[in-house]
């Protein structure tokens, strides 16, 4: 495969690409910074477009092929990691304690489903942040992720810096080499949001080996549109579109059946099993009602997607003592509706979503020992959502092990 470099495109098929390309980044796209000089923003993504690649098509064309035994439903899909990467916890402790858990999880998970378990971590590339808000309640700029700006609350850290970019891709590249050496020949792809379109949009390869041209992103295996970008008509969609690379859509509650058969259309034109995930993330007390409809539609298309569920994102508040934070109790309960569904209709029950890290923090409430509001402000760590921390994943990995022996 060959290096896609739009500006130098020579060939028809990387002229048509070039020109797919821009016109899908011209579509609307929210969640996007403003950068204050744009000309050192465009200097920045020419650097990026020379950049060395964080993975490699080969990579990607063997999580591709092990997704689609998963959309089978003869593999179960493990994703997770941290909620937002910082550029401070790209070391070697941290990024080993995340996998360790990550692969402890995957253990347990592989002995009650008598599957193989597919790893995806979120790392490596998981620095941009969608956010809720414009503002934070001082009235600044909100934190967009280390890719954007720095979490530090004084107007200048929070000012967009593009150069960032180019210090999120070194990062990028050192947590990957501490990913390959922690698994040698081993088996753990890497994943993000596809958010940031200037950085999502560099270090990209022609793929021709698809029913029609593709672009396979080198900076991340797998790459999933959020919730809050994911609108049909948007730049984000129109992007993914152009991967060869196998991509997730998160579904909230807001979801149609409609809406998600779409979905499919877009991203998986051509009936390839496990291209597309649709990651649902409705909450505990709505799962169970708004889910079933949208399998069954979904199923009745005949694409073969992987059904995955983020049980955090939908089961997030605010603590009395002010901490943004999940209960255990509840991130188990959204899991075993989703269950309780797939079962019902069926369908495969395909993976797991998580935000999860290695460390002893005290993010999420409850497990057991339970934490309680109490111990919150201990080791609350986070960038931006709450992870559960190395206990508690592994007691949510023995909950989701008892539905997969269900
Ligand atoms: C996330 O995965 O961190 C996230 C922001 O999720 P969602 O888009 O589902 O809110
Ligand atoms: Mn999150």
């Amino acid at each position: 495969m060959r290096r896609f470099l739009p500006a130098a495109a020579s060939c028809p098929a990387d002229r048509t690409l070039a020109r797919r390309l821009d016109a899908a980044l011209a579509r609307p796209a929210a969640q996007q910074p403003h950068w204050p000089d744009p000309a050192r923003a465009r200097t920045v993504l020419r650097r990026l477009d020379r950049a060395d690649p964080i993975v490699v098509p080969e990579e990607t064309a063997v999580l591709s092929a092990r997704l689609a035994s998963v959309a089978r439903g003869e593999a179960f899909l493990l994703q997770g990691g941290d909620c937002a990467e910082t550029f401070a916890d790209t070391t070697e402790p941290h990024l080993r304690a995340n996998l360790r858990t990550l692969n402890e999880m995957a253990e347990v998970l592989a002995g009650a489903a008598g599957l193989p378990v597919v790893k995806v971590a979120r790392m490596a590339g998981q620095w941009a942040k969608p956010r809720s808000r414009v503002l934070d309640p001082h009235g600044l700029p909100v934190y967009r992720g280390d890719i954007v700006n720095s979490a530090q609350a004084t107007t200048a850290a929070r000012t967009p810096d593009p150069d960032r970019m180019l210090r999120a891709h070194a990062h990028a590249a050192r947590a990957m080499d501490i990913v390959r050496a922690a698994a040698p020949g081993g088996d753990v792809h890497v994943s993000h949001e596809l958010l940031l379109l200037d950085y999502e949009r560099s270090v990209l390869w022609v793929d021709t080996g698809c029913p029609e041209p593709r672009l396979s992103s080198g900076l991340a295996h797998f790459l999933w549109i959020g919730e809050r970008t994911r609108r049909l008509d948007g730049a984000h969609l129109a992007f993914a579109e152009l991967l060869s690379n196998p991509v997730g859509v998160k579904i909230g509650p807001g979801v149609t059946p409609e809406l998600a058969v779409e979905y499919v259309r877009r991203l998986d034109p051509h009936g390839t099993p496990g291209r597309l995930t649709l990651v649902s993330r409705m909450g505990h007390d709505r799962v169970r009602d708004v889910l079933p409809p949208i399998v069954e539609k979904v199923n009745a298309s005949g694409h073969e997607v992987i059904w995955q569920c983020d049980p955090m994102h939908g089961n997030t508040r605010t603590s009395r003592n002010g901490y943004k934070t999940r209960h255990f109790d509840q991130v188990a309960d959204e899991i075993a509706g989703f269950f309780e569904v797939h079962r019902r209709l069926g369908t495969h029950p395909g993976g797991l979503h998580v935000e999860v890290t290695g460390e002893d923090v005290t993010e999420c409430l409850g497990g057991t020992p339970a934490l309680t509001e109490a111990d919150l402000p201990a080791r609350y760590r986070t960038a931006c959502d709450p992870r559960l921390n190395a206990a508690q994943s592994l007691q949510l990995a023995h909950l989701v092990a008892d539905l997969l022996r269900g």
